[in-house]
Formats: structure tokens, C-alpha cells, sequence
């Protein structure tokens, strides 16, 4: 590969597998380096709202996604203890039509593989499994980097380096900025129950969101509706990393007891034997992101919470954005960088800080909680959805 042309990548998750393919779309060579030893299909489900699927569908993702999806016809916000529907918000062709891209929902696993096909299909691209990648320092022309491949260093050199590196990622402080992402004081809980398992109101194609006693409930259907996808999320202390600790079902349907939460939300979540949890971190939004020919995308840059579904989504434009940056001014990256993240760092920091206090309305108690349904009955569905006009509208530059 030609230096002069290529950009590293560090970390082929979401972002790191999209920026690739988005800068292969415009000419560059790239090197991914990805720390697993393989790719393998961890993690739950996954919102793509139209301001992530627009993203995909100009990649030429639509083909390989369309056999997995699901598109759901609507958001459904039901009161844990009674079970009462507080607001119903139209999705499916409804949003299609408002913001000219769809709504899907995916497994994570699902949404990597089809990157991970197309990364393969896609000339240009070299994906390294196994490579760590440790550290960089910029040169003249570009940046090199120092990697490990089990015991072996490895160096290499490009025009540019993109941290795609995740939620804890190494490179993020390398590049100084030395605070560690802060616990959120919450644990979710996911499974995946066999749709002939679930209770057949839940198999519908449909987000349904239950806001309970410090606790609440997402569900939806993924695997082209084979498997319905259910995160239960706590308060609580946990806060080891990781993705895959498992959970016994016993101690989540006592979190779920039945004095707050509706038979029928117990019974989908005692459908599942296998449960695994992880806490949930985010990063308040950093004042910059990078320095010179590097810079990060995606957890690695804006760590939230998931409680606007927008993790995954912020990865898929950043990765839109900087392709399209560096295409513009690839005779200097610095410049291109420093506008990419002039155009990226205000709308992740507003969505970092939204799911954040989503997080916080959804856990209400007493009175709060109270008020805060009256007001979901008095907004309506359709200014439930209008209200993120300014979120799912987005088309890249
Ligand atoms: C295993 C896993 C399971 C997940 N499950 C869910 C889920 O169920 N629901 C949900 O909402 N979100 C989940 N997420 C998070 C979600 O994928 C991200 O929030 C979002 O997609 C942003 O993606 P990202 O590419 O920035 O980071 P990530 O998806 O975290 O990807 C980061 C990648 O970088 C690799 N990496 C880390 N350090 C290095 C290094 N030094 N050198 C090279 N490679 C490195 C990691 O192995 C990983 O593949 C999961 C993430 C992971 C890694």
C-alpha cells in the first residue's frame, strides 16, 4: 500500500468497519487493525435510525442488510405497572417518508458481518485481525504506527490514523486525554428470546420502550423477526467492563418484581434463561479530539449511554463525515481532521448529553413519574418522533 494514500484504522467494530468502506469509496487505500483474533457475534441488537441507515444505503450496504433487518411500524412507550400504553409513535414508512431513509433494527452481530463481507469485497482495503495497535507518532508526511501481533511488533505508515478503538480505547488517551469513561450507576441486562418463545404481543415489528420503578425495559425484534431482542436496564453499582458477563434470571426478575412491573413484561423476560449484563459508561464530551494527522470516531471519541439508541448511528456518520473530509483536502490531513471534528463534536456532545437525561426521565419515581406520563399522553406520537427531527434528518455534508 502507498503511504501517501493510506489511512490506518484502528479497531473494526461499527465505525471503524464503515470508515473504512467510506473511505474506500473515495479513493483511499486502507489498513484496518483489529485487536480480536476474529469477529465474533457478540453483543444484542441495534437501532439504525434514518440518519445512520442513509449512511449505509449510500455505502451499498441495503443488499447485504435488507435479509436481517426488521423495520419497525412504530415506538410504543407503555407504564410498567400497568402496562397502559402513554404514547404510540409512528416509525416504519411513516419515518421512510419524513426523512427519506429507513428505520431498521439489527443484531450487532448481523450489522458487522455484512460490513465485514463488504470490507472483503471491497478492493482497496486490507483488514488485519489480531493487530493491536499501541501507539503512533507523527511525521513529516503522515503518522507511523507501533502495533503487537501476538508477540510481534509491527510498524506502519499512512497519511492519516483513525481511532476506532471503542469505549476504552487506548488511543483516545494517547492522544492525552486521560480521564476514564465515568460508570453510569446502571447495568443492562440483555437475551434474546426465540420469537416462538415470546409472548405473541411482543413478536410484532415494533421498538417498545416500559418505564418503570428505577428501571426500565427495551424491546424489539431483530434476525428478520426469528429473535426478539430484550434489555432490561437497572440501577445499580456494577460497573466491571466488558459486554458479556453472564446474569441469572433469578436476581433480574427480582429487580423486575411483580408489585412494579406487569405480568406481561415478567413473562417476556422469564422467557430467556440466558441473560448477560454490562454496566454502562459514557464520557463527558471532550473540549477536542485530535492532533495532527489522527483522530478518533465513535465510542472512542463520544462514549454515550444507550438511551437514544445513537451509538452505533454517531459511529456510521462519523465515518461518513470523515471520509468526506479527508477526500476534500487530502494534501493536508491535519486540516481535513480538524474539520471533521469541527463538524462531528457538537451534535455527538447534544446527543451524549440526551441520552443522558433520557436516562434519568426513564427512571423516575413518585411524582416525577407521574408528571412525566402525562406528558408522554399529552405529546402524542407524532410529536414524540417530530421532536428528533433534528437527529434522524441529518444527511451528511
Ligand atoms: C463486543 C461488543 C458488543 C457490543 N454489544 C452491544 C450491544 O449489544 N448493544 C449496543 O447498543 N452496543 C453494543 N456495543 C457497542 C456498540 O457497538 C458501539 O457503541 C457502537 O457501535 C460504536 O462502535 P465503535 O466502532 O465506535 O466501537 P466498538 O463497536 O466498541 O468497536 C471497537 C473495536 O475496536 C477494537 N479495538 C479495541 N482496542 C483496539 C486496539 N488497541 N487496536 C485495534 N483494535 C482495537 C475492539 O476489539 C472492537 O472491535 C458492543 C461493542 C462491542 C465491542
Amino acid at each position: 500500500m502507498a503511504a501517501a494514500r493510506t489511512v490506518i484504522v484502528a479497531g473494526a467494530g461499527i465505525g471503524g468497519l464503515t470508515a473504512a468502506l467510506a473511505l474506500a469509496q473515495r479513493g483511499f487505500e486502507v489498513m484496518l487493525l483489529e485487536a480480536a483474533p476474529q469477529l465474533e457475534e457478540i453483543g444484542a441488537g441495534l437501532q439504525l435510525s434514518p440518519n445512520a441507515a442513509r449512511v449505509l444505503v449510500a455505502l451499498g450496504m441495503e443488499h447485504r442488510l435488507k435479509p436481517h433487518v426488521v423495520i419497525p411500524e412504530h415506538l410504543a412507550v407503555r407504564s410498567a405497572r400497568s402496562g397502559r400504553l402513554l404514547a404510540q409513535a409512528p416509525l416504519g414508512a411513516s419515518v421512510a417518508q419524513r426523512y427519506g431513509a429507513p428505520y431498521w433494527m439489527i443484531h450487532r452481530g448481523d450489522l458487522q458481518a455484512a460490513l465485514c463481507e463488504a470490507v472483503a469485497a471491497t478492493p482497496g482495503i486490507a483488514l488485519k485481525l489480531g493487530t493491536r495497535v499501541e501507539g503512533f507518532a507523527v511525521r513529516d508526511h503522515g503518522v507511523v504506527i507501533s502495533a503487537s501481533q501476538g508477540s510481534q511488533p509491527l510498524e506502519a505508515q499512512g497519511l492519516a490514523l483513525v481511532a476506532a478503538d471503542g469505549l476504552w480505547s487506548i488511543l483516545r488517551q494517547r492522544l492525552g486525554h486521560r480521564a476514564a469513561p465515568r460508570a453510569a450507576g446502571q447495568t443492562a441486562w440483555r437475551a434474546l428470546v426465540p420469537a416462538e418463545a415470546a409472548p405473541q404481543s411482543f413478536v410484532a415489528p415494533a421498538v417498545n420502550l416500559w418505564l418503570g420503578h428505577d428501571a426500565h425495559l427495551v424491546h424489539y425484534p431483530v434476525k428478520a423477526g426469528s429473535m426478539i431482542n430484550v434489555v432490561a436496564i437497572v440501577d445499580d453499582d456494577w460497573r466491571e467492563p466488558g459486554w458479556n458477563t453472564p446474569g441469572a434470571r433469578r436476581e433480574l426478575l427480582e429487580r423486575f418484581a411483580a408489585e412494579h412491573w406487569h405480568q406481561s413484561a415478567r413473562e417476556l423476560l422469564a422467557a430467556s434463561e440466558r441473560w448477560q449484563k454490562w454496566a454502562l459508561f459514557d464520557c463527558a464530551p471532550l473540549a477536542a479530539w485530535g492532533q495532527g494527522p489522527v483522530t478518533l470516531i465513535g465510542d472512542a471519541a463520544h462514549p454515550m449511554l444507550p438511551y437514544l439508541a445513537q451509538g452505533a448511528a454517531m459511529a456510521i456518520e462519523d465515518a461518513a463525515v470523515l471520509a468526506a473530509c479527508l477526500a476534500r483536502n487530502p494534501d493536508d490531513a491535519s486540516a481535513a481532521l480538524r474539520r471533521y471534528e469541527a463538524s462531528r463534536l457538537p451534535r455527538t456532545a447534544r446527543v451524549q448529553g440526551d441520552a443522558r437525561h433520557n436516562g434519568t426521565v426513564y427512571h423516575m419515581r413518585g411524582g416525577a413519574a407521574v408528571l412525566r406520563s402525562l406528558a408522554l399522553m399529552a405529546m402524542g406520537g407524532d410529536r414524540l418522533i417530530s421532536r428528533y427531527d433534528w437527529l434522524y434528518g441529518w444527511t451528511p455534508e
